[in-house]
């Protein structure tokens, strides 16, 4: 959080207000929905009080959170929504979807004005908000007793059921985790909080859960199978065949019923060849930032077990297996400028991230970003994430590429443009130009 945007000063509004001037092109939609990544959401006791009643943050592999589980006790605890979809207010914005990260302090509050959520910032209304709804299938309950929000929660309100079904990464502390990561230190939070928490998903609740969700639900189009990389093995596989499993046991049942999507590192392609022979259609093989030496301070186990030139040729490897259309990597918009190591300058970081785009781009590989959340119990800690300009370049530089190379709309992640994008941690498909 920067100090000098909490409040009621107005600096929020006005930099809100000097990026659209900047940047006519770019939907309103997509500089407001930044904005509110990269800063937090904070909600009042009556907010939250309403928030019981839909969709709470599940928690599904990230805290994604600005600040600790046990200090937010008292503020959000785990009540706080999914997401929150805004719409309408002053700049009259189409609906968008934004996904919550908690910030007791941020300028963007959540508030119950004359019986209606209302979005504020810096105490003035900004958009009428709704909550997501809790989906029809969370009212069922597994055979072994775990609730199916645990093992199979939906995001994107409603459109992804995500399943991470390996909580833990045996890339383990300081010189091997993602600096950025919070995962084995969010499992260790919610334990410690006393939650339902397990570190492998049994195979069999995810077959339960996925199909109670084929019987009960028409919303979820995709799924995703993620979790932790496994650089030995888990159960005795490697972790190609982990995952694989997932996908093999789902769409044996339910062939095509959902896009399935894998998010796990970028393998040795007889691993890859186990994904896409398992059913998965779309993988994710995230490189997390482009520039090598970033790469080696910010992801020091890939690094040391893979390697960032082997991590990159395996992606482009990976597209003669999927098609390059269904590889798309994920970067973390923003960790470019984490300090101590990062670039200090918006536009050289611009510049570092373009390159990696430009390369991708150029070889039908779409990738796509998350929007840098600071966690608190990450190795790179509390700090301040980069201005909103650093975002409204990304958006647009990562925009003018992806139509340079004419390429098609990232599948798997419903719908593009403002108004219609359901991806909730960046503003990536927001700026998509529809006819
Ligand atoms: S590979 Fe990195 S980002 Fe992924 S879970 Fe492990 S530490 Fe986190």
């Amino acid at each position: 959080m920067v100090a000098e945007q909490v409040g009621v000063d107005g600096a929020t509004t006005r930099e809100l207000e000097r990026m659209m001037e900047a940047f006519p092109d770019l939907p309103a939609e997509a500089v407001v929905k930044q904005d509110i990544l990269r800063q937090g959401l904070a909600f009042s006791p009556d907010a939250l009080r309403v928030a019981g009643g839909y969709k709470p943050k599940d928690y599904f592999i990230f805290t994604f959170d600005l600040v600790p589980v046990a200090e937010m006790a008292k503020h959000a605890d785990f009540r706080a929504p999914e997401e929150i979809r805004m719409t309408g207010g002053p700049y009259d914005l189409r609906r968008t979807v934004v996904s919550t990260r908690v910030a007791p302090d941020s300028p963007y509050r959540v508030e119950l004005h004359e019986g209606k959520l209302a979005l504020n910032c810096e105490g003035t209304f900004l958009a009428d908000v709704e909550f997501p709804p809790i989906p029809e299938y969370y009212k069922h309950t597994l055979s072994s007793g775990r609730s199916i929000s645990q093992i199979a929660p939906a995001i994107e309100w409603g459109y992804l059921v995500y399943l991470t079904v390996y909580r833990l990464c045996q890339y383990w502390g300081r010189d091997e985790e993602c600096r950025f990561c919070d995962l084995n230190e969010n499992f260790r939070q919610q334990r410690a909080n006393g939650r339902e928490y397990t570190p492998v998903k049994d195979l069999e609740d995810i077959v339960e859960a996925m199909t109670l969700i084929h019987q009960h639900d028409s919303v979820t189009k995709a799924y995703t199978v993620t979790g932790g990389s496994i650089t030995r093995k888990l159960d005795g596989m490697r972790e190609g065949e982990f995952y694989a499993r997932f996908a093999e046991a789902i769409e044996s049942r339910f062939p095509g019923r959902w896009i399935p999507k894998a998010v796990v590192q970028a393998l040795p392609l007889d691993e890859v060849k186990m994904l896409h022979d398992a059913g998965y259609r779309i993988y994710h093989p995230n490189y997390e930032v482009w520039d090598a030496e970033l790469f080696n301070w910010i992801c020091p186990g890939k690094d040391r077990y893979v390697g960032r030139d082997a991590w990159v040729q395996r992606i482009l490897d990976a597209a003669d297996v999927f098609g390059p259309t269904n590889v798309i990597p994920n970067f973390v918009g923003g960790v470019e400028m984490a300090k101590p190591h990062g670039f200090t300058d918006v536009d050289q970081a611009i510049a570092s991230t373009a390159e990696g785009l430009e390369f991708f781009m150029s070889h039908g590989v779409v990738p796509r970003f998350t929007t840098w959340c600071p966690e608190p119990t990450s190795n790179l800690g509390r700090q301040d994430g980069p201005p909103l300009e650093y975002f409204i370049k990304l958006l647009r530089v990562w925009r003018d590429t992806f139509e340079a190379h004419k390429l098609p709309v990232p599948p798997g992640y419903g719908k593009p443009g403002a108004g219609n994008a359901e991806f909730s941690v960046s503003a990536f498909m927001d700026v998509i130009r529809t006819p």
